[in-house]
């Protein structure tokens, strides 16, 4: 039972994407564990350490099922992958209501390679903004948009403008005005006019994320990025100021949901691991809040930077898509199967 937008379109949209096997996981001689369920949004994962007898003695089994909206394996594409989810929110955008996508994982896992990828293959970022280009043209002598961005990390519950010009890494500062409306105090905001333009700046800005090796992994991603897409719009056809609109999309690369335990860090990093699960666990909370029935429901945001940003974009009248990724491999049991848990429990709670 999902909330329905008055549209009548499903509010929190859930997908699941497993990545291919990488080299590294084939030569540590990992065997696949989590599959999608030909023709079904269904997601099986089996768990390696399970041996036979203990799963008659326990009468439980090997299998874990999991059903989500929309499931992708490693024979998805790009394309096919942002058409099942973040296209969807281009027609409630351009309409004037704010939207949501993120992507949600492991280190490792794949968001980055769905949100940003690659310069031959790019992700859902560009993607979107291509299409949503190709949108605003339709409307040329009816509306006219004009669309701006910004792009920030919160790393350690500090946000840092990842376009800004100047070499000062200084942390900025969340407003929030009379009417409740909170912003991002100073963060540049640049006018988008290609998406070739934009995905130049947003790979510009990915290599100015914090980055930092861990146990777990070389490249282990404790920073949160959030594209902030504002789509300003306003109707030629009648007159003056009142005609104008306004929507905010977020797509957002969230920081790899492995547990801080994990990694074996101590000290500064084991403080951003908790500082990292805190705006997970924010965001689930707040997902969670909204899945709820009825008109009663009560949505924290005040407890992260992230969900405090998202505010009026998550809920609402907004539309969320959550993409959680996972690697198939089995050295990656424990981490897909809370994921998949995660991604649950944003689903029907
Ligand atoms: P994350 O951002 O979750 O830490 P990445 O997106 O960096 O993970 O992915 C980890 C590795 O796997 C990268 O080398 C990436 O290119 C590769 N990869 C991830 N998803 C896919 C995919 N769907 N197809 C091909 N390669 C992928
Ligand atoms: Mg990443």
């Amino acid at each position: 039972p999902l909330l329905l937008l008055p549209t009548g379109e499903q509010q929190i949209v859930v997908a699941c994407r497993i990545r291919p096997m990488t080299e590294e996981e084939i030569l540590q001689g990992a065997t696949i564990i989590a599959h999608k369920v030909a023709d079904d949004n269904m997601v099986v994962l089996l768990d390696p350490e399970e041996d036979h007898d203990d799963v008659l003695r326990a009468n439980r089994s090997r299998e874990r099922k999991y059903i989500f909206d929309v499931v992708s394996d490693a024979r998805a594409d790009q394309q096919e992958v942002y058409l099942a989810t973040s296209k969807m929110l281009l027609s409630s955008v351009l309409e004037g209501y704010n939207a949501t996508v993120f992507a949600y994982g492991a280190t490792g896992a794949g968001k980055t390679y769905t949100m940003l990828g690659t310069e031959k293959n790019p992700g859902v970022m560009y993607r979107t903004l291509h299409d949503l280009f190709v949108e605003i043209k339709k409307f040329a002598g009816k509306r006219e948009y004009q669309v701006t961005m910004s792009y920030l990390e919160i790393y350690n519950e500090l946000i840092r403008d990842l376009l800004a010009t100047s070499s000062s890494s200084s942390f900025l500062e969340l407003r929030e005005d009379a009417k409740g409306t909170i912003q991002v105090g100073g963060l540049s905001e640049v006018i988008a006019k290609t998406p070739e333009e934009v995905m130049e700046m947003l790979h510009k800005g990915n290599r100015a994320r914090t980055q930092e090796p861990t146990k777990a992994n070389k490249t282990s991603s404790r920073s949160h990025a959030v594209l902030q897409v504002n789509i300003k719009q306003r109707d030629v056809t009648k007159s003056h100021t009142e005609q104008v609109r306004f929507a905010k999309l977020y797509m957002i690369d969230l920081a790899g949901s492995e547990r801080a335990a994990q990694t074996q860090n101590t000290g500064r990093r084991m403080m951003e691991g908790a500082h990292i699960n805190r705006s997970l666990l924010a965001l689930g909370n707040c997902i969670n809040a909204l899945s709820e029935k009825g008109n009663t429901k009560y949505v924290n945001y005040r407890d992260s930077k992230l969900t405090r940003i998202l505010k009026d974009s998550l809920g609402g009248n907004s539309r969320t898509v959550m993409i959680a990724h996972i690697s198939p491999a089995s050295v990656h049991f424990e981490e897909s199967r809370n994921t998949l848990n995660y991604a649950d429990r944003a689903k029907y709670i």
